[in-house]
């Protein structure tokens, strides 16, 4: 790889751009610091986060929902490159297993830490929990504020998009949806 070629170069061409200077002393060290803060924003791409499901235990009581609530996660929205961040709310109906707290946290972060869109990011972490633990429902509620809305255009500083799918349980069964709706952090809070 040529110096030309390389992401420090790049994010250099990219201040050119902006119509800065990025040799002048206070943005010399700019490019390494975005790389390398762009390897830890973008470190899911080397992740396969249904794999933080694997490790799971037997389920010691029945017919009992899971609820694990304001899973904190940042993102980046790929139409504009810019941060989203919020929640994630996540319900599953165990039907043999549960899995360990923190994985939910790794399974998010894993989905979160690419070029993403809210739509998708929910829909990815429903599918995982779906495919990786056997259950009778799945309900997750993703709640972000987006850079992009909040800093150009409208600049709507207060606007936060809410996104939610749910699956067995928790989109058929009545009663088990409204303890799920229910439960929910407030959307104020
Ligand atoms: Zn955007």
């Amino acid at each position: 790889m040529t110096v030309f070629e390389s992401p420090e170069y790049s994010v250099a061409n990219i201040i050119r751009c902006i119509g800065d200077n990025p040799l002048r002393p206070g943005l010399m060290e700019t490019p390494d610091r975005v790389v390398s803060s762009w390897k830890e924003l973008f470190a899911g791409y080397n992740d396969e986060p249904g794999k933080h499901l694997e490790k799971q235990f037997d389920v010691e009581v029945r017919d009992m929902p899971v609820f694990v609530n304001n899973i904190e996660f940042f993102s980046m929205c790929e139409h504009h490159m810019l941060p989203f961040f919020g929640t994630v709310d996540i319900a599953y109906m165990p039907a043999e297993k549960v899995v360990g707290l923190s994985k939910f946290a790794r399974l998010v972060h894993g989905y979160a830490r690419r070029l993403q869109v809210q739509e998708r990011l929910t829909g990815l972490i429903h599918d995982a929990i779906n495919e990786h633990v056997r259950c009778h429902g799945v309900g997750v509620r993703v709640r972000a504020k987006h850079f992009c809305m909040l800093a150009r255009g409208v600049q709507s500083a207060q606007a936060h998009m809410t996104t939610m799918f749910a699956s067995g349980c928790f989109e058929t069964d009545p009663t088990r949806r409204q303890e799920w709706l229910a439960q929910l952090p407030r959307s104020d809070s």
